[in-house]
This record gives structure tokens, sequence and C-alpha cells, in this order.
């Protein structure tokens, strides 16, 4: 038996296993290969276990929030895919709340507001996991996540767990310390945020024009959110129009006639077709205007 064959048979005490899924049932850009071992976990606990699991059996691993901010190889992900649904959360009182890493940011994000909690308004468009919205400290109209995070519980190499104060996470411009590698957790398990006592129709108004800002400003259909970090001073999706790039075409990948920093998904584009793209865009961005763009979707698996 092999160690992904025994593993197979060892995650299935902890969450639901399949053999081969194909990735792209699970990402907002409707691409991406199969996994080799897909797991699927609805509490810490067995987020945990199997991580720990794979780690004990020398097999790859992947955490997989809801796929927003990844463009996975057509060859798929070698190894363990954790599929993240923890979602239990604990009201602590006084505006703080403990939540599983697995739970949707922007429904958590749209409850609180209602309830006439202060702090996440800006949150409520941005699709995603908790875990998710952790590693890349997530953001929008002038929020971001280390604006109310205070503490987030990480699984250690060796299995054991640790709360790490936010201020200790290194949590800049959609990233972080997980971002860079520079924490050994490979887990984010739970997160516990702060928020202040507001008035649930103001909240909701606020809610309500985000809204109205994101649906004229980003294209529907799917896509991963901006494609780049917006370099100091000026916008990525300005350089991408700059270059000419505005509705430019690979296959089925589109870079968007609405906002040139979204690549779209038209129909059957590959992950190939939107890499070509991408480094397109990148290469004549450089000729034009001699800006380096940095990704700000992952490119995970086996390229
Ligand atoms: C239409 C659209 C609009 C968007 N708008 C915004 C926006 O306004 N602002 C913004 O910041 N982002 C935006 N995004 C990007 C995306 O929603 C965020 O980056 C989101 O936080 C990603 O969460 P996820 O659960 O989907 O992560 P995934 O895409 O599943 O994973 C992303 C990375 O995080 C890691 N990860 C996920 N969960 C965990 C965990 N529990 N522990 C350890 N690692 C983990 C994964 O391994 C992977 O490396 C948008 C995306 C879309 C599709």
């Amino acid at each position: 038996m092999s160690a992904l064959e025994r593993l197979a048979a060892e995650m299935k005490a902890v969450g639901e296993v399949r053999r081969d899924e194909p990735l792209s049932r699970h990402t907002t850009f409707g691409i991406g290969g199969p996994a080799d071992l897909f797991v699927t976990v609805r509490d810490a606990t067995a987020l945990a276990r199997a991580a720990t699991a794979a780690r004990e059996a020398g097999v790859d691993l992947f955490v997989l929030g809801s796929g927003s901010n990844i463009l996975v190889a057509d060859s798929g992900i070698r190894g363990a895919v954790l599929d993240n649904r923890s979602a239990a959360e604990h009201d602590q009182g006084d505006g703080r709340f403990r939540i599983e890493s697995g739970v949707s940011f922007a429904a958590f994000a749209r409850r609180m507001c209602r309830l006439g909690l202060d702090g996440l308004a800006w949150a409520a468009g941005i699709p995603g996991t908790l875990g998710g919205a952790v590693v890349y400290n997530a953001g929008a109209y002038g929020g971001c996540l280390a604006d109310v995070l205070t503490r987030v519980r990480l699984l250690q190499p060796g299995g054991s767990d640790l709360w790490v104060d936010a201020s200790d996470l290194g949590l800049v411009y959609r990233g972080s310390a997980l971002t860079r590698r520079r924490l050994p957790g490979e887990a984010v398990l739970e997160c516990e945020l702060s928020l202040t006592p507001g008035d649930p129709a103001a909240l909701t108004a606020r809610v309500a024009e985000f809204d109205r800002r994101r649906l004229s400003a980003q294209p529907r259909g799917r896509n991963a959110g901006s494609m780049f970090k917006n370099p100091p001073g000026i916008p990525a999706w300005k350089l991408i129009e700059t270059a000419g790039l505005r509705g430019a075409r690979r296959g089925d990948a589109a870079i968007s006639e609405k906002h040139c920093n979204f690549f779209v998904n038209e129909g059957a584009a590959s992950a190939a077709d939107v890499a070509a793209l991408v480094e397109e865009a990148e290469r004549r961005v450089r000729e034009t205007s001699g800006v380096t763009l940095e990704r700000e979707v992952a490119f995970v698996g086996a390229w």
C-alpha cells in the first residue's frame, strides 16, 4: 500500500475522502485539475488531525478555503487537499468572537452588521473563508482584517496548536507571515475578532452602498478577484489598460472589459490559458510602464 493509500484509509475517520477530485469544482475560477486525495473536514479538530496525519505520512498538504484566490494547475495538486468546512462560532461577549477558519467571511460580516456590530461592513462582498482572509489580510474600501483581528489559533508542525497575537502575524497589504512562509503553522484553525457597537440600520446601509459600488465596478462570472496587487501610487488595472490589454483573450480566458485587473474564465478556460494571459500582462506592463506587477492570486499545484 502506498503512503497515499494508507493516509486515505486513515482520513476516513476524520472527514469525507475522495480520490482524484477535480478542483475545478472547488475554485471560483472553475479551473483546476484533480487532487490526489480530497478530504472534507467539518470542524477545527478534524482539520488539525487531518493536517497532522498528512504531515506524519510525508504527504504534501494544501489547505483549501473557498478557492477564491487561487489558480490551480491543469494537472491538479499532488498529495492531500483539505477542504475546510469548519463552521463553529463562539460569541464571547463585548463584541468578541472566536470563529473557526472555515466560516464564510462575507456571511459573517453581513450578520454582524445586521446585529449592530461595527468593523466588518467593508468585508460583506469578499468571497472566501476566514482562514483565507487571515492569510491574505483581506481588505476592501479602506478596511482590512488586521483592523479587527486580535488572535489566531495556528496548527504547529508537531500537531500541537498555538494562539498567536495578530500583531505577530506580519499582516500587510494582501499578505502576512503565512504568505511569506515566516510562520511554521500550516493551518489557521480559528480566529478571534473584536467588533465595536454600531447602529444596525447605518451598517446595513453601508453594506448596500459597498454592494452597489462592487457591482458597478467588477465583472460577474468566474474569476478570482484582483489578479495583481496594486503597486504603490497606481492601480494595477490602469497599468494593464495602458498596456492595451483591456478585453485581451487567450482561449476562453479574458481580461475583463469592465475591470482590467479581473481575469475571467468565460467558458472552458484552462489554467494554462489564464497563466499565458497573466504572463502577457506582466510582460506588456513592464515594457509600457516599467513596473513589475506582483501577483495577488496564488498559482498552486503542479505547474
Ligand atoms: C469576485 C471576487 C472578489 C474579491 N474581492 C476581494 C477584495 O475585495 N478584497 C480581498 O482582499 N480579496 C478579494 N478577493 C480574493 C479572495 O476572496 C480573498 O483572498 C479570500 O480571503 C480568499 O479566501 P479563500 O477561503 O477563498 O482562500 P483560498 O483561495 O481557498 O486559499 C487561498 C490561500 O490561503 C490558504 N488558506 C486558506 N485557508 C487556510 C487556512 N485555514 N489555513 C491556512 N491556509 C489557508 C490556501 O492554502 C491558499 O494558499 C476576491 C475574490 C473574488 C472571486
